[in-house]
């Protein structure tokens, strides 16, 4: 047996047993532009990123404690990194439900300024424009 086929016939071997994945060709990617970067946020380093959303199955990290990313929508603007006060409100938000997207062109009732005025408006906004997902206990958020 050649040195070649002996190879051959264990590539064969290994591909048998699950041992060698062959990759599938990956098309190119190209830039299409900023318009499917979408903010998400870390509640715990009190940071937020753009991250592509065109894989919805994609779960997104925090780069800096690989906790989860949170998607906020397209136009969330992070608080400053030690404003306690506003990455609360927001992170109040995000739990009931509420992303931060389309602002302006929705006839909803403008997100609140104040974290002392969040739970009012989630008490008086349940049918929000803005809150399109389901209300999650907060504490679940990491
Ligand atoms: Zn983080």
């Amino acid at each position: 047996m050649t040195k070649a086929n002996e190879k051959h016939r264990r590539m064969e071997l290994r591909k048998d047993i699950g041992n060698r994945i062959i990759d599938p060709p990956n098309p190119p990617p190209y830039n299409r532009g900023a318009k499917y970067l979408v903010a998400h946020a870390c509640f715990t380093c009190n940071k937020s990123f753009k991250r592509s959303v065109e894989n919805k199955d994609t779960k997104h990290i925090c780069p800096q404690c690989a906790g989860v990313a949170y998607e906020m929508g397209r136009n969330f603007r992070a608080p400053r990194k030690n404003d306690k006060k506003q990455w609360e409100k927001v992170k109040r938000l995000y739990a009931a439900g509420y992303r931060f997207f389309g602002s302006g062109t929705h006839d909803g009732k403008k997100l609140p300024e104040k974290l002392s005025d969040v739970e009012q408006f989630i008490k008086d906004n349940k049918n929000h424009p803005l809150r399109v997902a389901e209300p999650i206990n907060i504490s679940e958020l990491k």
